[in-house]
């Protein structure tokens, strides 16, 4: 599989270059909106051509698939320009600015019969996999709550655009939020309804929220509280799942690496919940290409990635209203 790197970017640069060669696929090419940094972007990671310019990327016609992972309000555009070369599309979180934009993302690969993956990379952990299993083996028996523990510390390589660019997609709401409602869908396998929330510049954001808490209705009836945040260095992440048989206790597993602890609490007492420590990234690159190859699909799609910018969306509008704000999926 020969790729093409849409974005000069950290995430791609710690993570996913070295994710998509251990999933077997060669990186071609790399496009920065600088011609200087896409040559040296390139040379840094052995990637044989550096561009500026995108479509002269995609006429060179030796991609199969793009991965982008430019700024947010550049996706869109990328992604329609890459669906219309024939490109299959793995789209950096947030798939777009609005949920109508990510739609129209998602809907043009469909048409083309383009595989589109979004990279919510939670799903591929062993830890969420492991909870997953046991709530669907009903180890804590009829799911009641959840609780999402999402608060960090935003690197300071990571300082910039996320927290002063609004029209880059900046802010904790579209950084992280995505992830929770994600895995929230993940694990629950249904989609938020409703939504309240609050948002605070804690220190870090200026011009947008860097904190916000909200809590979420599922159509079950399952009750959700969520806490994301850039300005905590000392708070572990964590994800709880609470049953009428058990509680499942996750620390430290909202994380880019495959760690943290699972404690599985019932009337027998408690026990820890074994998970594989397997690559996020390259989990979600080996479903990708499989998917490609017509074999099942990609890890988190298209459409789960609709959804988890569709509650972002709900959660904003909350938080900037003090309304309770229903969840608008665009239909899809
Ligand atoms: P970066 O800030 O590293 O990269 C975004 C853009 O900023 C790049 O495309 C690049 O522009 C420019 N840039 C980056 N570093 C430099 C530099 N040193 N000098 C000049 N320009 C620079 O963003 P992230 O990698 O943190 O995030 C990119 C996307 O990935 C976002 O959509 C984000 O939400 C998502 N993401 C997802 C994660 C996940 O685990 N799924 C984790 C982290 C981010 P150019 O290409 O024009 O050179």
């Amino acid at each position: 599989m020969r790729w093409g790197l849409i974005g000069a970017s950290n995430i791609a640069a710690n993570h996913m270059i070295g994710a998509i060669r251990a999933a077997g696929g060669e990186i071609r090419s790399v496009l920065s909106a600088s011609a200087d940094r896409a040559a040296s972007y390139a040379a840094q990671h052995g990637i044989p051509h550096g561009y500026a310019d995108l479509d002269a990327m995609l006429a060179s016609d030796d991609l199969d698939a793009v991965y982008i992972s430019t700024t947010n309000e550049k996706h869109l555009a990328q992604a329609m320009a890459a669906i219309a070369a024939g490109k299959h599309v793995l789209c950096e979180k947030p798939l777009a600015m609005t949920v109508a934009d990510a739609i129209t993302m998602v809907r043009a690969a469909e048409a083309a019969g383009l595989v589109f993956a979004t990279n919510h990379h939670l799903r591929n952990a062993g830890s969420h996999i492991a909870i997953r299993e046991a709530v669907q083996a009903g180890r804590i028996g009829k799911v009641l709550s959840a609780r999402v523990f999402h608060a960090v510390y935003l690197p300071p390589v990571l300082h910039g655009w996320r927290l002063d660019n609004p029209a880059a997609g900046g802010g904790v709401i579209p950084d992280i939020v995505v992830h929770d409602a994600d895995t929230v869908r993940f694990h629950l396998g249904e989609d938020p309804a409703e939504v309240v929330a609050i948002k605070a510049a804690s220190g870090l954001g200026q011009g947008v929220e860097d904190s916000c808490m909200s809590v979420w209705t599922l159509p079950s009836g399952v009750m959700v509280q969520t806490h994301e945040s850039f300005t905590h260095a000392y708070a572990t992440t964590g994800f709880e799942l609470h049953g009428t048989e058990g509680s499942i206790v996750a620390r430290n597993v909202m994380t880019q690496q495959p760690v943290g602890q699972i404690t599985l609490r019932t009337e027998a007492g408690e026990a820890a919940l074994p998970f594989a420590d397997h690559n996020l990234y390259v989990r979600a690159l080996n479903l990708f290409h499989a998917a490609i190859r017509g074999e099942g699909r990609p890890a988190a799609d298209g459409v789960d990635g609709v959804k988890s910018l569709a509650v972002a969306a709900a959660v904003a509008e909350a938080a900037e209203t003090g309304r309770r704000v229903a969840v608008n999926y665009g239909g899809i």
